[in-house]
């Protein structure tokens, strides 16, 4: 029988409770989340659509990541059909959505999913250790955790960080990780907003006019990055989820100041003649009309074109299949939905591993990054032998092997291995594991199994 394992997963977001869930049959497995409930970045995930993945899957999946092909193995291994299968057997039920994001069924709250996850890892019998921070290493890179004023090294034969990323500080995500990690010497890139809005310039009056409304069934485009969807005007410029994926490239563009330029496609199921026909020997009065354009989308177009573009019949399909508009900077990091940063790509070996540290053949660490938070959460897969991740199957693995497709987009900091002694891997800039077979619980040490808290449904709430 294999020998279970003590593991610390560090931060109790989405991530450790899927890696929790997929230890907790084989090792003993302890959470240590600073806050005073689990997972409450996720409970406000419902905000803008609530969506747990991309039906984008092999190949394709893996192009929506950055750099190119660092999580193609990964996600190749574990992408979003495998993930859904994984959700449908916790009994939550998806259904693909016309922008191809993946939504559970009809009126599912991220509560409701947060608590299956949470109910799985308490049935397999899961320890939460709430109101426990990790607040750096000890001369042993043990991590440290800081508990009701006192602070303690951990010693565990591994150890899962799942920190987050640094946005909504509220609800713990607020990335001062990092710090712990660069004083270790490693690099780390500083935090910067992903999935995020983007700032526009309104003219005159259109802010007052028409913040809160949304621009549906819009194709958006910025350097090769496109998506179709809903953007919502807002006071500061557009968000929402057609805006999300074609951040990097205005990211991009921003930081080598070239000129970020957003590019609408108002109309994207007509093509430029099928539109003009629609128009065609009608007066600008009754384009609106013609063409199904409501009331924000055509102060929109008027805003930014001229007037004799707006009387040119084909100048104003033109500007109907590709209003460009000049974006200005992205929101502030604190709103975004997801961040990147974190531990320098640089600093990792392809699999995952820090190039600075020699890894051991006894262990194999395989860590990813997910663009959407639960799917990328789908972490830590050890010795549970399931055919459809052959290379985790433990029984062809010496001593254990983790896959991990965690957290938020950013991605960025995944890495293994201190000393000989000891061997770390890192999801992200958020998660990270840690093998420590060697050292044993020291009296400083919090002992095994330290305290534990069960959670109750009523601390599943967000902070006030
Ligand atoms: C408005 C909004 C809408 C969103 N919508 C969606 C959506 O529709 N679909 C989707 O999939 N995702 C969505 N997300 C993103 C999703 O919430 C995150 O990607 C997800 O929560 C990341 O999971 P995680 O476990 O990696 O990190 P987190 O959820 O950030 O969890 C990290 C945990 O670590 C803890 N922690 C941090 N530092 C320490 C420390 N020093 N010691 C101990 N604990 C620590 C934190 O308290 C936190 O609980 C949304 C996010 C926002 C803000």
């Amino acid at each position: 029988m294999r020998e279970r394992k003590r593991i610390a997963i560090i931060g109790g977001g989405p991530a450790a409770l899927v890696a929790a869930d997929a230890l907790a049959p084989h090792h003993e497995v302890h959470v240590y989340e600073q806050g005073r409930s689990v997972g409450r970045k996720f409970l406000v995930a419902g905000q803008g659509g609530f969506n747990l993945t991309n039906s984008a899957d092999g190949p394709a999946l893996a192009a929506m990541y950055s750099p190119a092909g660092f999580l193609n193995e990964a996600l190749g291994a574990f992408g979003s059909n495998a993930f859904r299968e994984w959700l449908s057997e916790l009994g939550i039920e998806t259904y693909v959505g016309t922008s191809g994001r993946v939504f559970p069924t009809k009126g599912t709250k991220p509560v409701e999913v947060l608590n299956v996850m949470r109910e799985r890892s308490l049935e397999r019998g899961v320890h939460f250790h709430l109101e426990h921070t990790f607040v750096g290493f000890d001369e042993h890179t043990n991590a440290i955790i800081e508990h009701g004023g006192a602070r303690s090294s951990l010693a565990a034969h591994f150890t899962i960080f799942s920190l987050g990323g640094a946005s909504w500080s509220v609800t713990g995500s607020t990335g001062t990780w990092s710090g712990h990690f660069a004083q270790l010497g490693i690099e780390v890139t500083p935090f910067r907003s992903s999935n995020c809005g983007v700032k526009i310039e309104w003219p005159g009056s259109f802010a007052r006019d028409h913040a809160g409304k949304p621009l549906k069934n819009i194709s958006v485009s910025a350097g090769d990055h496109s998506s179709i969807g809903e953007a919502t005007i807002t006071q500061h410029g557009l968000e929402g989820n057609a805006i999300y994926p074609v951040v990097p490239a205005l990211r991009d563009a921003i930081a080598n100041g070239t000129g970020a330029l957003l590019h609408l496609d108002l109309k994207p199921n007509n093509t430029t003649d099928q539109l003009l026909q629609k128009i065609a020997g009608k007066e600008p009065k009754n384009y609106a009309a013609a063409l199904n354009l409501d009331r924000a989308t055509m102060a929109l177009l008027k805003a930014f074109t001229t007037k004799e573009r707006f009387h040119s019949p084909f100048a104003f399909v033109q500007d109907v299949k590709g209003l460009q508009l000049p974006v200005t900077a992205l929101r502030p990091i604190e709103e975004a939905i997801s961040t990147v940063g974190g531990i320098a790509p640089s600093e990792l070996a392809p699999d995952f591993s820090l190039k600075r540290y020699a890894s051991s053949p006894l262990a194999k660490w395989w860590t990813g990054m997910h663009q959407r938070a639960v799917s990328s959460c789908k972490a830590a897969i050890p010795w549970d032998g399931t055919p459809r991740m052959p290379y985790l199957n433990a029984d062809r693995s010496p001593a254990g092997s983790f896959h991990a497709i965690p957290n938020s987009a950013a991605f960025a900091s995944c890495f293994r291995t201190f000393n000989p002694a000891r061997k770390f891997a890192a999801l992200n800039a958020t998660a990270w594991l840690a093998k420590d077979s060697s050292v044993p619980p020291s009296s400083r040490s919090i002992g095994w199994p330290s305290r534990a808290f069960s959670l109750s449904p009523s601390s599943w709430c967000m902070p006030g």
